[in-house]
């Protein structure tokens, strides 16, 4: 059967005035990057999270913002990361880069993100710093989480690349660590024409820094320049903090991407917000089921990025679930974050042990539905009736 509903790989559709907004930069931002586009996205986005002027930086991508985080850290050999198996990659190899040891820690069977307490049995002498991922959308118990590592004197990094305007406790997901990172990919509730990345960075003396990591070492010179064009038209140096050398990088984000983020972000809580009310729509529908457990979250607290649930009779009625639905409901349902401990690439390097019951079961049972917040009220009851027909025909063969 053909394809009605496919697993998107684009999460909106852009309106007119965006459409505009990146037509007026293409026609007549210069430089087209590095200029004011670039100064005026990293404003609105402090202002967004509440944070101060100055913490916000505009970066190529999530993965980007992740890497200058991991410089950020200045690992030692010995130092260890905390970090939850059930992830994307992203989330871990720019620290594994930086010669960090990873420690897996479990997520919450119902919420499916580390708590204070998955962190703290992960915790040894050697923890050096701690990734919470808001995976799905959800933003994770922040003030617990951010009063233990404040009291271990442990470096909180969030990775909100999918949990943009999600809040717990009047704050936004991405503004309760040290750093914050967020990625505008095609997939994301907030997509910057498919790639683009934000990094927070709470201390101003780390900060300084970033706009030379991000950009080969560029810097003023040191004296001033009688000639202007002498020695040349740019400096470089090597970044240094507290004396030590970080290496420089060029990830930069075009000016067309920047102005078109600070436009979107008129509009991301409106975004979310819909996802939400027709995420809780489908969830609530859907009640009567047992078979499907869904994170129900009726706030702020989760944009639903995701619409993902887990399959409570088993991993082998999940495929049995999948299958039907594809092959004969035309709906394109996926599974999504293999416990990193799985893959070659970390079991290659020595992170192949994972004592992590509860993200292994989510992720062995877990159905991901096609969710992009262009879905048509049309497709979203195709989909939700297509999915009570086969449950019940699953339920019926059961018996
Ligand atoms: C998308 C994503 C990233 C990486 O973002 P990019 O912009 O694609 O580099 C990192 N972590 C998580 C959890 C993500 O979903």
């Amino acid at each position: 059967m053909e394809t009605k509903i496919n697993f998107s790989g684009r999460s909106i559709r852009y309106t007119e005035e965006e459409i505009a907004v990146v037509v007026e930069a293409m026609r007549c931002a210069d430089p087209l990057t590095q200029g004011r586009h670039m100064r005026e996205f990293e404003r609105c986005f402090a202002h967004y999270q509440n944070v101060a002027e100055g913490s916000c930086f505009t970066v190529m991508n999530g993965c980007s913002a992740l890497e200058i985080s991991a410089q950020l850290c200045r690992f030692r050999p010995g130092d260890e990361l905390v970090i939850p198996a059930h992830t994307f990659t992203a989330s871990a190899y720019p620290y594994v880069k930086r010669g960090v040891r990873l420690v897996w820690a479990d997520v919450d069977r119902r919420t499916r993100v580390v708590t204070a307490e998955s962190i703290e049995a992960a915790l040894t002498p050697n923890t050096k710093a701690v990734v919470v991922v808001h995976l799905y959308g959800y933003i994770a118990d922040m003030p617990e989480i951010a009063a233990l590592c404040r009291e271990r004197g442990l470096i909180l990094i969030e990775d909100a690349a999918q949990a943009v305007g999600a809040e717990v406790a009047g704050k936004k997901s991405g503004s309760f660590g040290d750093m914050g990172i967020f990625s505008f990919h095609s997939h994301k509730n907030l997509t910057t024409l498919g790639e683009g990345g934000m990094l927070y960075v709470r201390d101003p003396a780390l900060a300084a820094v970033v706009p030379a990591l991000r950009h080969n070492g560029h810097c003023d010179y040191a004296f001033e320049r009688p000639d202007y064009w002498k020695p040349a038209m740019g400096n470089v140096d090597i970044p240094t903090l507290d004396g030590e050398a970080l290496m420089p990088n060029n990830y930069c984000l075009g000016e067309v991407e920047c102005a078109l983020g600070a436009k979107l972000l008129e509009r991301i809580d409106q975004i979310n917000d819909e996802k939400r009310v027709r995420a809780l729509y489908f969830i609530d529908a859907l009640a009567g089921f047992q078979e499907l457990e869904f994170h129900r979250v009726d706030s702020r607290r989760h944009n639903y990025h995701l619409l993902a649930a887990r399959m409570t009779t088993g991993p082998d009625m999940r495929d049995r679930f999948i299958r039907a639905m594809a092959f004969e409901k035309g709906v394109k349902c996926v599974v999504q974050y293999i416990p990193l401990n799985r893959y070659g690439f970390y079991r290659r390097l020595g992170y192949g042990e994972a004592s992590c019951p509860c993200g292994d079961d989510f992720f062995d049972s877990m159905v991901s539905f096609p969710f992009q917040h262009w879905l048509s009220n049309e497709d979203l009851n195709y989909m939700l009736t297509a999915t009570r027909e086969v449950l019940c025909s699953l339920h019926g063969a059961e018996k």
